[in-house]
């Protein structure tokens, strides 16, 4: 231990002694098991995200082997004169550049085609790293940048799966903590954020704690849900619940939007009964247009479906679809269509709009992939995504449906529209996620590509400029929206999105990383020199 100090405090002096601009060479002294890298092709990767719409290259990359390594770069970082930033990188699936930093170093947290489990780059992957099943009591310790499709596989080996998820598997465990991770489930378990019993943290002053409700829980909440603010997760311990084997997928249709919400809110409502009254997932989308059939949610409505979309849409209008699921093993599938049809009878929806699939339960998890897979094909996703991500207050949804899904957005959308409903009961006050401030609350998320069709409206000014739109329209309208995967460039704009929270997520900030380092990208603060 005594080592380790003294190297991490050669290095900051070396930092310190390099001159007025960091020299990116001298980060390759510090002693790190892993690998810093200042390859171009390492840092033309952490240059970029899923968004696409920005580009912003680190000064190095550090593979790490551990959480030391996490730690002696942090503490490098910390002790520097010059100062310079870290920014964990889990998947790169941010929109805006989330997890970027031109003035200092990315962590790359899950691994790059070098490292992860090869004998090349930086070597195997450390023993540390593996997923960690305890089936008597049911929860699994991962590495922070494992991604959630590996999270599930290890722990589908011993009948067990996390609870609460995101509709997309290939995003890491640091990065969907460090916002909420939410998913059709989350009415029933709460968002990712509230299924944790502990995490192994780096704070911005390159300390390594373990924290729980119990044991530092200020760090505990704080970093759930804080935007990568405080530390940087190295461990987290999931609760696991058994695995069901299959699921029943249905979606019907509305054309009706209250009729459509209030059947999502009777659904969520049913979270505190026993599981054979209630679904297991309920989400929802709204369809304005035949975009529907292009994007990576339609592989529903298959060819084969009896049932036409233009069929049942004869007037044109805005249709909703509900989409809900009830997990099952094959020991009690004589049950199962019992139990959903006594939900669906109490349902409103349209009544030849029922459509139905049956399916493993890892490949209904892993829905969006298979969509992904073709739209690559396609070259359809490397593109960028303007997205928008939106918590909407109950008692102003139907302004928001009259606003934007019937008025901004005319017939076109570019990608699918979430909409479902949460019940902030569920969602632990205690973290650092903002949420509007009602019971019961949608997410309403605007997935979109933009393309170089020649069609204005699929452009990325066309989309962006719809985006400003949508929020002016909430402003005005009065709606109270808050951003979920926020995005603001002014600290005025953070401001007003922490609201009463401000006070408390600073004096985090000043607690737990006093000088800035932390995920800079999100400009929230700007690192202090
Ligand atoms: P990154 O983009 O790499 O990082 C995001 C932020 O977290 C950065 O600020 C980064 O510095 C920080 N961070 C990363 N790792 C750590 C760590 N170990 N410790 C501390 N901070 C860290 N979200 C949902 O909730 N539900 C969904 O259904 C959903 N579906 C999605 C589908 C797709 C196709 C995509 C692209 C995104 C989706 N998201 C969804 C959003 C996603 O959860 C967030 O963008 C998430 O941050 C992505 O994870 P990542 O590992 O790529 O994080």
């Amino acid at each position: 231990m005594a080592t380790k100090l003294l190297i991490t405090f050669a290095i900051c002096r070396l930092i310190v002694t390099v001159g007025l601009t960091l020299d990116p060479t001298e980060l390759l002294r510090l002693a790190v098991e892993g690998q810093l890298s200042l390859d171009p092709s390492d840092l033309e990767t952490a240059s970029l995200d899923f968004g696409m719409m920005g580009r912003a290259k680190p000064l190095a990359v550090l593979h790490p082997a551990s959480a030391e390594d996490i730690v002696r770069l942090v503490r490098a970082a910390y002790g520097s004169a010059l100062g310079f930033s870290v920014s964990a990188r889990g998947h790169g699936h941010s929109i805006n550049g989330q997890a970027q930093t031109t003035k200092g170093v990315v962590i790359e947290m899950s691994g790059s085609s070098k490292g992860r489990g090869t004998q090349g780059g930086y070597g195997s992957k450390p023993a540390l790293m593996l997923p960690r099943v305890s089936e008597t009591k049911r929860y699994v310790d991962v590495w922070g940048g494992e991604l959630w499709i590996d999270v599930l596989r290890s722990t589908m080996e011993h009948g067990l799966a996390p609870k609460s998820w995101t509709d997309y598997l290939y995003l890491s465990v640091g990065g969907t903590l460090s916002n909420a991770g939410i998913s059709g489930q989350a009415f029933n378990h709460g968002p990712q954020i509230a299924n944790v019993h502990e995490l192994d943290v780096v704070t911005g002053k390159g300390e390594l704690f373990t924290c729980s409700e119990n044991q530092n829980s200020e760090l505990f909440h704080a970093v759930l849900g804080g935007l990568g603010q405080f530390g940087i997760i190295t461990r987290a311990r999931i609760a696991l619940e058994p695995a069901p084997q299959r699921v029943r997928w249905i979606r019907v249709l509305y054309s009706n939007f209250s009729a459509f919400t209030k059947d999502q809110e009777f659904l969520i409502s049913l979270h505190g009964q026993p599981s054979s009254k209630k679904f297991d997932y309920v989400e929802g989308f709204v369809i304005v247009d035949e975009g529907l059939i292009n994007n990576w949610r339609s592989s529903f409505f298959s060819p084969h479906n009896p049932v036409k979309i233009s069929s049942i849409n004869s007037n044109g209008g805005v249709l909703y679809c509900l989409e809900i699921t009830k997990n099952y093993h094959e020991s009690t599938s004589d049950t199962i269509d019992q139990e959903i049809e006594a939900l669906l009878k109490k349902l409103d929806f349209i009544p030849t709009s029922v459509f139905t699939t049956d399916l493993p339960y890892v490949d209904f998890l892993d829905r969006v992939h298979k969509a992904e897979l073709k739209l690559r094909s396609k070259g359809l996703w490397d593109v960028p995504h303007p997205w928008l991500n939106l918590f909407i207050p109950k008692s102003k949804i139907s302004d928001f449906d009259k606003g934007v899904f019937k008025g901004i957005l005319g017939n076109k959308t570019s990608g699918p529209i979430l909409i479902y409903p949460m019940n902030k009961e569920k969602w632990d006050q205690r973290s650092s996620v903002v949420t509007p401030d009602e019971e019961v609350f949608y997410l309403v998320a605007f997935l979109r590509s933009a393309l170089d069709s020649g069609d204005e409206t699929q452009s990325l000014d066309y989309l962006t400029n719809q985006n400003r739109q949508i929020l002016r329209f909430c402003d005005d309208a009065g709606i109270n929206a808050k951003q979920y995967l926020p995005h603001y460039t002014t600290q005025e704009e953070w401001l007003d999105h922490f609201g009463d929270k401000w006070a408390q997520f600073y004096q985090r900030k000043m607690e737990f990383d006093p000088r800035r380092i932390l995920a800079a990208g999100q400009r929230i603060f700007n690192p202090t020199p």
